[in-house]
This record gives structure tokens, sequence and C-alpha cells, in this order.
């Protein structure tokens, strides 16, 4: 019988998983959709329900499910329950569990530009969502340093106080950390200032940006943020966000599969529909 994989989200019309995850499932010939449903938060409940009931082998979970969806589900994988957000879901034989594969997408991301971090220092900058699986995930791995920037510093030290791991980090302002700069070899940038269409905007000041740094940018809408073009000016490596959604999606592919995909592939598809 056919398998059936899905992404919940509302709005969903924009997802890119759809086609990234067909065409996959066409490459490895596997007798397979995924199809994307827009699902209202007081729908959620009777969407996994139904989705359960009918065998779904696996889903993602968009905005805004990644932290409702954890009550609905039967078991939540240890990570992704110290991050409090769920984006990919397993169905084995009638248990759904619940993981988080942002984190890792990102870290397996970096793995392009870095070996290790246990000699690196990293600042990020946010504390949302996608900062928080960033950061527990590389918190982690153990780098030398790993401090957070934010607009609303309470909401760094929040995040730094609920890390499961020993970070010794601070939280620091906006101001601070673009005072602070030269102190970092990765410079992380996960808020959304600089997305489409407020593209000239920038998060911090990069007057001291050592010009050996690392500076990436979860955006990918713009392919190119404010941020990564003066990081660029300045002399350092830049990275876009279509690495971390394209492992992110890899790690949810290779969960319902057991294949670890062709990620070259992947991201070809995504940049072209971002073309489009
Ligand atoms: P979120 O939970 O709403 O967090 C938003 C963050 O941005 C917070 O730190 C917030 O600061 C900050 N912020 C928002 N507006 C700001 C402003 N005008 N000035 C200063 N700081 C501001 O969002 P999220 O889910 O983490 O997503 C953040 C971005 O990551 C989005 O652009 C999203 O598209 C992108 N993303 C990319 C991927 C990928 O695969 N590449 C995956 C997930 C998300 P406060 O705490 O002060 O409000």
């Amino acid at each position: 019988m056919k398998k059936l994989f899905a992404v919940l989200g509302d709005p969903i019309g924009h997802s890119m998983s759809p086609s990234m995850h067909n065409d996959l499932l066409s490459l490895y010939q596997i007798d397979a959709h995924y199809h994307p449903f827009k699902v209202s938060k007081e729908e959620l409940h009777t969407a996994v329900s139904g989705l359960k009931a009918i065998g779904i082998s696996g889903f993602n979970v968009t905005v805004p499910h990644k932290s409702s969806i954890i009550p609905f589900l039967d078991e939540i994988d240890p990570l992704a329950l110290s991050i409090g957000a769920v984006n990919t879901v397993v169905n084995d034989n009638g248990k759904l569990t619940g993981y988080n594969t942002d984190g890792y997408g990102f870290l397996k991301g970096l793995h392009a530009y870095i070996t290790s971090l246990s000699d690196k220092k990293v600042l990020v900058i946010g504390a949302g969502g996608a900062a928080r699986a960033i950061y527990f995930t590389m918190a982690k791995m153990k780098p030398q340093v790993i401090d957070i920037a934010n607009r609303t510093i309470d909401k760094a030290v929040e995040l730094i106080e609920a890390c499961p791991y020993d970070t010794s980090s601070k939280a620091l302002s906006l101001e601070e950390a673009g005072e602070q700069l030269a102190e970092y070899d990765i410079v992380i940038q996960t808020t959304m200032i600089g997305m489409k269409p407020n593209i000239s905007e920038m998060p911090i000041s990069l007057k001291y940006l050592k010009p050996q740094s690392l500076v990436c940018d979860i955006i990918y809408n713009p392919l190119e943020t404010q941020f990564l073009r003066e990081a660029k000016q300045k002399g350092a490596t830049i990275q876009n966000g279509i690495d971390m959604f394209v492992y992110q999606g890899a790690l949810a592919f290779e969960k319902w599969t057991g294949i670890f995909p062709d990620v070259k592939r992947m991201r070809e598809n995504v940049l072209k529909l971002l073309e489009a």
C-alpha cells in the first residue's frame, strides 16, 4: 500500500518540503507521497489523531505547531523535549514519536566549514525557537564558549537557564554583542531581521568582526542577507540558511526511510523553488 508522509502547518502553501521530499521518494523508488496539510491550532489534536488512525508513516510539523504538538504525541525524544519543539514525527506501529532535527540540521551544515567546536567561541544572535534548537544542540557539543545575544535579554537568560548542558554562557544585549564581536570565531544569526521584505536591516553592527570568522544566517530568503553581505565584505566566510533547511529535511527523511538522502540534489531542488 502506498505510504503517506506530510507536513502540518498554518500557513503551509509556501512550504518547500513537499517538493523536496516527493523528489526523494521518487529518486529512491519508495511508493509514497508527501502532502502539505493546512491545520489550524484548534484542529491540531484532531488532525494528529486522524493521521494516526489512517496509519501515516511520518510527518513534519512547522509554524505554529512545533511546541503545541507535544502533548498529542506518544513519546518525545529527550533533546526535542528539552528544546520544547518537535519538527519531525515517526509512526512506529501506531506509536508517534517526536524529534527535533532543526538543531542537528544546522550542525550538519556547519561540518562543511568546521571540524571541531571544542576550540571555537560561538555567538548566537536571537533567542527564539530556532535559536533554542541550535543553542541546545551546539551546547551538547561543548564549544569553548557559546553566548547568546537578544533584543529581549531576559529571553537569552531564560534560554541559558533552560539548557540541559553545562555552558557557562553569557547573555548579551545586541549592542554588547556588536562591541564584543572580535571575541567570536562563529556568529550565528537566528532572528528574522534581514528577511524579505526588510532586506536592508541588520541585527548587530559588524564593525568588530574578525575577518577569519564564520558567519551564518539561518534566513534563506534572501539567500544573502545584508548581514552576510557585510560579513563577506569584511573577509569572513559566510553560510546562509539553505544548509540548515536541507539537512533538517535529510535527517527527517532518514528517520522515516533509513536512507540518508542526496543533500546536493535537495539543495538544487530548493534553490530552484526559491528562484521560481
Ligand atoms: P521566533 O521564535 O519568533 O524568534 C524570533 C527572534 O527574532 C527572537 O530572538 C526575537 O527577539 C528576534 N527579533 C524579531 N524581530 C526583531 C527585531 N525587530 N529586532 C531585534 N530582534 C528581533 O522565530 P524562529 O522560529 O526562531 O525563526 C527565526 C528565523 O529563523 C526566521 O527568519 C525563520 O525563517 C528562520 N528559520 C530558518 C530555518 C532554516 O531551516 N533555515 C529554520 C527555522 C527558522 P525577541 O526575543 O526580543 O522578540
